[in-house]
């Protein structure tokens, strides 16, 4: 496919500004450019079918099954939408009088205590811009509260070995030292090694709950009593709240600090689809930490912004990404009290059904079929037997218009497909997405040689995922 700048044309483009509205002002001619821009030129026509084309190359959830482990690519409700493009939310200014924009501070206000309920949580911030963003100003809090008791010696966060990798990654950003622990033959935390593990340095414990195996752990009360001895605090990591909102609260399994992934649990889009939103919740001896500034309402109803004292300081400028909390807030509200542990259990329902066929036709389950939100296939035993890896699995997918699974997480699964379906796909497409794992598990075993060629049919087949990581070529590099 042929870039903007390949298809420019001198002379074609065109630019028609607006009359000035705006009164001119003197400014240093030095700060004027010498050259103009070199901005491709090109007809809207074109420009439209360019931007068309790179559309239709790319896998969203309105094109089709996404069942990417631990990301809940749940569908995004169009009401969200309309609500959040409502001009008294899109027409309004962070700097303007908050007596003018009662509404928003509302809205923000009202979501953080529906977050609050649905955590177990006593107070919220909206501010972090994604769940890393939400862990690393969780972590902020728990500092700021050994601090501030004077104990200076707690540098360590615990964090279990299934754990997403923003977790130690957060815990080292925020100044603390990571420490590991394994998990059990079940896939929970190894309590022994816990015990272990805790101590006069122990900062808190992040985990997440279920974790990125699917699995609920059921001694989650003692783990975060063996981590409260020992003086330390605990940090959920919300990404998989979708598995228990409505049913179960990090609050009441002894947490004293959550992130919640707004574009995960509560349908705001997700990854290229916009920006993400990753509140933090508190108990209430955390929230003189949190981020400022904060709602806070009178006893007339009126909202105005406050500075919490000890705040560890902003995370984000102004109030967080605000529209996609009206998204997250439009879609509370439509499923109510009822609907959001409904919404739940249909997502376990659904991966609980897509476990037990998938195991069914052959492929290897080693934690069980029994599963929250999630599960994870274990590609190892066929790579053993057919040379074909998860790598091929999920590539082959690709030509069947669905977007793989999770690849090669949890690290401790080393072939691991984790697929999430959520509550939004219906039992036909659980089905088809059957079909296709079944026959691909044929193909492996007649001839795999030829997965390992997979995909066929996509624009690009199997790019050099580290260099496009690790040195991204996002510059077009001009000829002369
Ligand atoms: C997605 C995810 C995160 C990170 O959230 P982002 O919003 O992508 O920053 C952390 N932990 C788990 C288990 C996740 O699935």
């Amino acid at each position: 496919m042929k870039l903007l700048f390949e298809r420019s044309v001198a002379g074609r483009g065109q630019t028609v500004f607006p009359q000035l509205d705006v009164p001119e002002v003197a400014f240093d001619q030095a700060l004027l450019r010498r050259d103009m821009p070199r901005l491709p030129q090109m007809a809207e026509v074109d420009l439209g079918r360019h931007y068309t084309e790179l559309a239709s190359q790319t896998h969203g959830v309105n094109d089709g099954f996404y069942p990417l482990g631990s990301c809940t690519m749940k569908y995004n409700p169009r009401v969200n939408e309309q609500v959040a493009a409502l001009p008294g939310f899109t027409d309004i200014h962070p700097l303007q009088p908050v007596e003018t924009a009662q509404g928003c501070l509302r809205a923000m206000h009202e979501l953080e205590a529906m977050l609050c309920e649905i955590c177990g949580m006593d107070a919220m911030t909206l501010q972090p811009a994604a769940g890393a963003h939400g862990e690393y100003t969780g972590l902020l809090l728990i500092r700021a509260h050994h601090l501030a008791n004077g104990d200076t010696a707690r540098t360590k966060i615990i964090v279990p070995d299934s754990a997403h990798g923003t977790n130690p990654a957060s815990a080292v950003m925020a100044g603390f030292t990571v420490v590991s622990v394994p998990s059990n033959a079940q896939g929970g935390v190894d309590l022994d090694a816990l015990r272990a593990a805790v101590g006069p340095d122990t900062a808190g414990l992040m985990l997440t709950n279920p974790n990125t195996l699917g699995l609920f752990d059921p001694n989650i009360l003692q783990i975060c009593q063996i981590v409260h001895e020992a003086g330390g605090l605990c940090y959920y990591d919300g990404a998989n709240l979708n598995a228990v909102m409505g049913h179960a609260r990090p609050g009441d399994m002894g947490f004293d600090c959550v992130h919640v992934n707004l574009h995960k649990t509560f349908s705001t889009p997700h990854g290229g689809g916009g920006p993400g939103s990753g509140p933090v919740g508190c108990k209430a001896f955390l929230a003189p930490y949190l981020p400022g500034p904060r709602v806070a309402q009178d006893a007339d109803g009126h909202l105005s912004f406050e500075q919490p004292e000890q705040s560890v300081g902003k995370v984000r400028s102004f109030y967080g990404n605000f529209l996609v909390a009206v998204r997250a807030l439009t879609y509370i509200l439509t499923l109510g009290r009822e609907g959001i542990p409904e919404a739940s259990s249909t997502a376990v329902l659904n991966a609980n059904y897509l476990a037990h066929l998938l195991a069914e036709a052959g492929y290897d389950l080693p934690y069980g079929e029994r599963c929250m939100h999630e599960f994870v296939i274990d590609c190892g035993p066929l790579k053993a037997k057919t040379g074909v890896s998860a790598m091929d699995v999920a590539k082959r997918l690709l030509d069947f218009g669905i977007h793989p699974p999770t690849m090669y997480f949890p690290l401790i699964v080393h072939e691991a497909l984790m697929v999430e379906p959520t509550e939004t796909e219906a039992r036909e497409t659980l089905d088809e997405f059957v079909q296709m794992m079944t026959a691909i598990l044929e193909e492996a075993h007649t001839d795999g040689e030829r997965l390992h060629g997979a995909p066929f049919t996509c624009p690009i087949g199997r790019p050099d995922e580290v260099t496009a990581a690790r040195k991204p070529h996002l510059r077009y590099e001009f000829g002369e």
